[in-house]
């Protein structure tokens, strides 16, 4: 039965109302409104079950780095599903698929994270680094390293300890704060930084973090886990000086340091890693989302050789491990992901599309009155809305100003996401130059929209 078709939008947002509990949603509101029944995909673009065609400025959720609908990686699914759909990796098994992803992650990162440890999603990767950070310091011999530093606005899941270690307080305020972590400021300079240069300003944000361990003991923290840009909160690009001080820090106190990959990896910021793109030399490493474009769940744990050398040769029994550790689809459609990711050059062009978007971006909306900044690095990116151009001044929060230009946009057929009031986007790679226009065209006419009606409720 094609769903799609026999079912009404109506009748479809019925069920959905009762039955379907969507993540991070105000339930009622959305009941009163009725979800949006995304049917297809093909490219950059979505289609509705009223058949409307949406430019994803998303890529999904931060994911669909190849475009929707690539053949290819169908194809790798049915191959495997049809061959071997799934055996576990727990009792001295291994799979094909698993044992040659972990050995191209390897090669990937230049052999700086020879061991990956497979999981579903981001959260769980997270999750895995946690456990690991303090499972090594525990073999170490120093068990009281306990604690991890994450950031405000950090965003590492939503399981308890992704959460945990995240920096967002409505998530620890729903479910109570678990106890081990400890957070310092976001490198934020539209943000946070006054009258500061963002050079001076990234160092201040630095230091932050030798005060917390100084604050803390060094003996009680296992590490530092950090997103090389801050995604879901904000796209967040820290000042050139930020990252470097970051590192020199975590050596100087011997803490582990765990880059979360999770949006950037796999070319997001134009680079294969964001570590690369900011100089990173973690320890550990999250990936997910760009792993697999989004086309099945798939994450892993990238463990470096101070942390997998321990592991392995002093560790003992690893008690951690998931159904779904290193599912051998799962691990296809990523191996598929990855020779389209190469064979078409799609880093680059990340990074090429990247700075025509940002240029034509600017070009178009850097005098607006409503925009106080335009931002990004590869195909991510942020476009600030401010009460004042001069003085970065946010609008009050409950004017939700973001959120009317996100309706504004989903209105009109394109998807922005707002994180406060600042807009973020991270489209395919695969977006071409003739949907940058688009792309831009939407964006302003949104942001035209959102202006209108903010002057009109006497917010300007
Ligand atoms: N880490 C980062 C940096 C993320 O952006 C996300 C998701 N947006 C996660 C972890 C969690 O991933 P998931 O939703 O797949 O659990």
């Amino acid at each position: 039965m094609d769903t799609a078709v026999t079912f009404t939008t109506k009748q479809w947002q019925e069920l959905d109302a009762a039955h379907f509990l969507h993540p991070f949603t105000d339930h009622k509101s959305l009941h009163a409104q009725g979800s949006r029944i995304i049917t297809r995909a093909k490219g950059v673009y979505l289609w509705d079950s009223e058949d409307r065609k949406i430019l994803d400025g998303m890529a999904g959720l931060w994911c669909a780095a190849v475009g929707h609908g690539r053949q290819e990686l169908v194809d790798a699914a049915a191959r495997q599903m049809s061959e071997l759909s799934f055996y576990n990796a727990f009792f001295k098994t291994a799979t094909p698929p698993a044992i040659a992803l972990a050995h191209r992650l390897a090669e990937l990162t230049g052999q700086r994270f020879k061991h990956a440890f497979f999981a579903c999603s981001g959260s769980e990767a997270v999750d895995s680094i946690i456990r690991t950070m303090r499972h090594y310091w525990n073999i170490k011999g120093q068990p009281s390293r306990q604690v991890i530093i994450g950031r405000t606005y950090g965003y590492h899941g939503s399981t308890i300890a992704g959460s945990a270690a995240g920096g967002m307080s409505d998530m620890h305020k729903q479910a109570g704060q678990a106890p081990g972590f400890s957070h310092i400021m976001a490198p934020y300079w539209y943000g946070l930084g006054g009258s500061e240069t963002p050079e001076e300003f990234g160092l201040r944000a630095a230091k932050a973090l030798e005060d917390r361990i100084l604050e803390l003991g060094a003996e009680n923290v296992a590490g530092f886990l950090a997103e090389p840009l801050q995604g879901a909160g904000g796209v967040i690009i820290p000042p050139a000086t930020y990252w470097p001080e970051i590192q020199r820090i975590c050596r100087k106190y011997d803490i582990l340091l765990a880059a979360d990959e999770v949006i950037c990896g796999f070319g997001r910021t134009g680079r294969w890693f964001g570590s690369d793109t900011f100089q990173i030399e973690a320890d550990l490493m999250s990936v997910a989302k760009g792993l697999t474009s989004g086309y099945i769940p798939l994450s892993a744990m990238l463990v470096g050789s101070r942390v997998a050398n321990a592991l392995i040769d002093e560790g003992g029994e690893y008690n951690h491990g998931f159904t779904y550790s290193g599912h051998p689809v799962a691990c296809a459609v990523a191996l598929a992901n990855l020779d389209l990711i190469e064979r078409d050059g799609l880093v680059d062009k990340a990074a090429i599309q990247g700075e025509k978007l940002r240029a034509a971006l600017r070009a178009r909306l850097a005098d607006h009155p409503l925009v106080g900044e335009i931002r990004g690095v590869g195909l991510v990116g942020a476009i600030e809305l401010t009460a004042d151009k001069k003085t970065r001044a946010f609008f009050p929060e409950d004017a939700g100003v973001g959120l009317r230009c996100r309706n504004h946009c989903f209105r009109n057929d394109f998807i922005m996401r707002a994180v406060r009031d600042t807009m973020v986007f991270a489209p395919p790679f695969i977006i071409d130059d003739e949907q940058v226009e688009e792309f831009v065209a939407r964006a302003a006419h949104a942001i035209d929209l959102t202006y209108a009606e903010v002057q009109d409720a006497g917010l300007l």
